[in-house]
């Protein structure tokens, strides 16, 4: 069933947990994901990142996440994620997604709510919820795992948050409380009192987390506690699927690798890293 994020946080809301956002960059990604997701009974994102471009065209999986999307058992939001420019967001909101994330947490304030705004009124005409950022988690290259020493990191101030929430009219707030994209290299300190002020300053707004993946279970159920509604996920859910292409690889045995038979490993590893997520997601 396909909804948009401002269904599905009102589901979490509702039920008291998070929704999870998956990265969905192939068919094997996005398999793995809706069956883990349906398996549970757990509404979730899928996502495709702006910079996921290095590896599939959005053009090319676009149908296919709507298609997914849509027969899926449980209510499935189709987004974009970090988008960085409008033309581009303007092409997910052509292609059908019901959610856009624009990240404009590089820029000043007043450029960053002015150009989120716009976003909002783009994606109202077609029907879809935006999720904008402020505060920076650091640095956000694909894979980089640098939380030591990243001085570009900047934590969201709940006051500005409030404004920002005020002067752009977004249906989630992604902010920054001590999560990083990619590989933690240590433990995260997170500030759950920077989500619990948001909240209350803006009126139980939806929380994102960024780089959920990596945090304790632990941090991930505070985290929902205090009010994170949406908790992206995805870096160790493809280390989980790098991990079985290696060991079937290791433990091929008799005959030539085959590489469809290692994306089928590839894709369990995923489904079951996921569903570990989701289940912690759903208070469990
Ligand atoms: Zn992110």
């Amino acid at each position: 069933m396909l909804v948009n994020l401002k269904e599905l946080c009102a589901v979490a809301e509702q039920r008291n947990i998070a929704v999870g956002g998956f990265n969905a960059v192939d068919v094997h990604s996005l398999k793995a994901v809706i069956r883990a997701a349906e398996e549970l009974d757990a509404p979730i994102a899928i996502m495709f990142a702006q910079l996921h471009e290095k590896f599939t065209h959005i053009e090319d999986v676009a149908a296919l996440m709507l298609r997914y999307a849509k027969d899926a058992s449980v209510p499935v939001c189709v987004q974009l994620d970090h988008g960085e420019d409008l033309d581009y967001v303007k092409k997910a909101l052509d292609l059908g997604f019901t959610a856009v994330m624009f990240d404009g947490s590089a820029l000043p304030y007043e450029e960053n709510a002015a150009q989120t705004a716009k976003v909002v009124e783009m994606a109202r005409a077609y029907g879809s919820s935006v999720e904008g950022e402020l505060g920076s988690l650091g640095k956000r290259e694909y894979g980089d795992g640098a939380s030591v020493g990243d001085d570009t990191k900047t934590y969201t101030d709940p006051q500005l948050a409030r404004q920002f929430i005020a002067d752009t009219g977004i249906d989630a707030l992604a902010c920054s409380f001590g999560t990083t994209h990619g590989f933690y290299v240590e433990k995260p300190k997170l500030n759950f009192e920077i989500v619990r002020q948001i909240r209350k300053l803006s009126g139980d707004v939806p929380i994102v987390m960024h780089g959920g993946s990596g945090v304790s279970e632990e941090d991930l159920r505070r985290s929902i506690d205090a009010g994170v509604r949406k908790i992206n996920y995805f870096t160790y859910m493809d280390k989980a699927g790098a991990a079985a292409i290696r060991s079937r690889l290791e433990n091929w045995g008799e005959g030539q690798p085959l590489l469809t038979k290692l994306m089928v490993s590839a894709e369990d590893a995923m489904e079951e890293n996921v569903k570990g997520a989701i289940r912690v997601f759903l208070n469990r």
